[in-house]
């Protein structure tokens, strides 16, 4: 039988209360946070170590097929430049949703061979324009940090969070050339890349996923 003299809201079952409150927050925030995406778990199986060593840059900035040139104004290719790059953030996700205004994704080194990212192998790492147009720098933006837009009459790319520039405003840059190097700047927990894509339609610019745009469209 229920006891009605005694208070509904025990010390004991505060407790449980409180505990269950700080799982579930817990749980959210386990949710919230990004975990690390496996570079092998969607894009099949990785390439092999010494490949990766050996990806070359115009491996990379040259996806079979395609023909594209150094001056393309579509963006292709991945902005780190090597095959051991992996995705910590996807595109419309965490910070990157709603995708219409923040869609991006975050990209890092995976120095060790373990498939996640490795913040000792990132930060510094260069980063290369991924496709041709001019240069506006923003430094010290929030979120953005020091951040660099790559703009034509098509396309323009977002590399966010850079430790340093290699660039200036007003500078016209090809595919493949260094623009910066990966840090933390602005709203950023560690080293990482945020790399946007935005294509001119209609007058409008429309916000796209980078992963459609061979981001990790290795050729060995
Ligand atoms: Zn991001």
């Amino acid at each position: 039988m229920f006891d009605y003299d005694q208070p509904y809201l025990t010390r004991g079952r505060a407790i449980v209360l409180i505990l269950a409150l700080i799982g579930m927050g817990w749980l959210i925030l386990q949710t919230m946070h990004a975990t690390p995406v496996e570079l092998s778990a969607w894009r099949g199986p990785m390439v092999g170590a010494a490949a990766q060593q050996s990806a070359s840059l115009s491996s990379v900035f040259q996806p079979a097929g395609q023909g594209l040139t150094a001056g393309s104004l579509r963006p292709q290719g991945n902005p780190l430049g090597v095959a051991n790059t992996v995705m910590t953030q996807g595109y419309g996700v965490g910070t990157h949703a709603p995708a219409h205004i923040w869609g991006a994704v975050d990209l890092a080194i995976d120095g060790t061979g373990n498939g996640r990212a490795d913040p000792d192998a990132t930060w510094g790492h260069p980063i290369y324009a991924t496709h041709s147009g001019t240069v506006k720098v923003s430094r010290d933006t929030w979120p953005a940090g020091n951040h660099v837009w790559i703009i034509n009459e098509q396309y323009r790319t977002g590399y966010a969070h850079l430790q340093d520039f290699a660039v200036e405003s007003g500078q016209v840059v090809e595919r493949g050339q260094k623009i910066g190097t990966v840090g933390s700047t602005g709203q950023s927990s560690g080293p990482h890349l945020d790399y946007q894509v935005w294509q001119l339609q209609n007058g409008q610019w429309v916000n796209l996923n980078p992963l459609d745009f061979g981001v990790f469209d290795m050729v060995r």
